[in-house]
C-alpha cells in the first residue's frame, strides 16, 4: 500500500486542534465528504493513513464516470485537490483512537496531533483479506489484483489465476472470461465451491474456464509481472495475473471502541448515513450499505459520502439552533 506523507503537510504538534468535522479516510468516500463539509463552511479535518485508500492502488480506473481513464493516484490527487479548495484540512497519519469528550465532542487522536471534534464521518473502508505468500505484495498492481470487477479488462487474452470459492470469485472469473481472457483457472482451496449453484451453471458453459480443486497456492513468482503461481502440492501453472477474492475485512475497529452498531461486521448506518451514536456518521466500503462485495466501488462510496456529508452539516446546524455550542 502506498503511503505518501509530504514533509511539507506533516503537523507533529501536540496540540489539540479544535473544528466542526473530523473524518477518517483519504479514500473516495473521505474525500468526497471533506469536499461537500468544506463548501458548506464547515471546518474539516480530513485525516487518513493511506492516501486514495483502496482507490490509490488502482493502476488504471475506466469506470469512474468523466474520466475515460485515469489512475488511482491522480484521482485521489484530484479529489485532493477539490476539497482543499474549499478549506478542508488533509492530515496524513493514523488514528490510534476516537473518544467521546464533554460537551458532545469527539477526540480524534493521531500520531499527527489530536482532533477534537462535534461531528464524525467514518470512512475507513475495508482490506482485502490476502494469501499471505511470498511474492504477493512484490506484485501487487502488477499482475496481483484484489478486485476482478475493476481490473479484469487489463487481462484480455491474458492467463489469470483466480483464488476463492465464494461468490466474489465466481462472478470475477465470469467477468475475466467476458472480456476476453485466453485462460481462467478458478482454484478453491477446498473440494468444494460455496458460490451460488447458478455461477457454476454459467461456469460450465464457458470453455475458457477450468476449476481445480484441492489447490492451496504457496508462491507467486516473476520479474516485473506475475509470471507463475506455485502450490503446496508442488504443482504450478503459468499466468499473467492472480485474482485474490477470498473476501474483505471491513476496517471497523475505531468504530467499535466508540459503540457504533455494526451489522454483519460492517457500519450500520440509517439512509442518511447516521449510525446509532448522535453526531456520527459513517460512509463508504465500511458501511452496511454496500453488503455486495462488487458493488464497492468509487461510484457507490462517492454517493454514500455525500448523504454522509450533507446528513452532518444538518448535525452540526441544529447544534447551533439549539445553542448546544
Ligand atoms: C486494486 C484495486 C483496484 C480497484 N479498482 C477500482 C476501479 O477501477 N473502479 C472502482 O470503482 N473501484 C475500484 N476499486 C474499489 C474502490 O477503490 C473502493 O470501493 C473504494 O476505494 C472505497 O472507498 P472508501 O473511501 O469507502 O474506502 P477506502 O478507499 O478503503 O479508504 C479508507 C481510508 O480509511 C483510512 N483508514 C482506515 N483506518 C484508519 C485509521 N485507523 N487511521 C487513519 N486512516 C484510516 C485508510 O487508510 C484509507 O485512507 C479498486 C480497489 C482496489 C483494491
Amino acid at each position: 500500500m502506498l503511503i505518501l506523507t509530504p514533509k511539507d503537510e506533516v503537523d507533529e504538534s501536540s496540540e489539540t486542534h479544535e473544528l466542526e468535522l473530523g473524518i477518517v479516510g483519504h479514500g473516495p468516500a473521505g474525500l468526497t465528504a471533506a469536499l461537500y463539509a468544506s463548501r458548506a463552511a464547515i471546518s474539516v479535518a480530513c485525516i487518513g493513513k493511506d492516501y486514495g485508500g483502496a482507490m490509490g492502488l488502482a493502476l488504471e480506473i475506466e469506470n469512474y464516470p468523466g474520466f475515460e481513464n485515469i489512475s488511482g493516484i491522480d484521482l485521489t490527487d484530484k479529489m485532493r485537490a477539490q476539497a482543499e479548495k474549499f478549506g478542508t484540512k488533509i492530515v496524513y497519519g493514523e488514528i490510534s483512537a476516537i473518544e467521546k469528550a464533554e460537551g458532545n465532542k469527539f477526540l480524534i487522536k493521531s500520531d499527527m496531533g489530536n482532533y477534537l471534534v462535534k461531528a464524525l464521518i467514518l470512512a475507513t473502508g475495508g482490506r482485502h483479506k490476502e494469501l499471505d505468500v511470498p511474492g504477493e505484495k512484490d506484485f501487487i498492481g502488477r499482475g496481483v489484483s484484489y478486485c476482478a470487477t475493476c481490473d479484469a479488462p487489463f487481462f484480455k487474452e491474458k492467463t489469470v489465476v483466480v483464488a476463492g470459492s465464494g461468490d466474489a470469485a465466481a462472478t470475477g472469473t465470469l467477468a475475466l472470461s467476458d472480456v476476453g481472457a485466453k485462460k481462467i483457472y478458478w482454484i478453491s482451496r477446498s473440494d468444494y465451491l460455496k458460490c451460488e449453484r447458478i455461477y457454476i451453471d454459467r461456469e460450465e458453459q464457458r470453455d475458457n474456464i477450468e476449476i481445480l480443486f484441492n489447490k492451496q497456492i504457496s508462491e507467486i513468482k516473476g520479474t516485473n509481472t506475475v509470471e507463475e503461481i506455485l502450490f503446496s502440492d508442488g504443482t504450478s501453472l503459468k499466468a499473467d495475473g492472480i485474482f485474490a477474492e477470498i473476501g474483505s475485512l471491513p476496517n471497523n475497529e475505531l468504530a467499535i471502541a466508540l459503540g457504533v452498531e455494526l451489522e454483519e461486521d460492517l457500519i450500520k448506518t440509517d439512509d442518511d448515513c447516521k449510525t446509532n451514536i448522535p453526531g456520527i456518521f459513517a460512509a463508504g466500503d465500511v458501511t452496511s450499505k454496500i453488503k455486495n462485495p462488487l458493488s464497492r466501488q468509487i461510484t457507490t462510496s462517492v454517493g454514500l459520502a455525500t448523504i454522509a456529508a450533507i446528513s452532518a452539516a444538518e448535525y452540526l446546524q441544529a447544534r447551533k439552533t439549539m445553542k448546544e455550542d
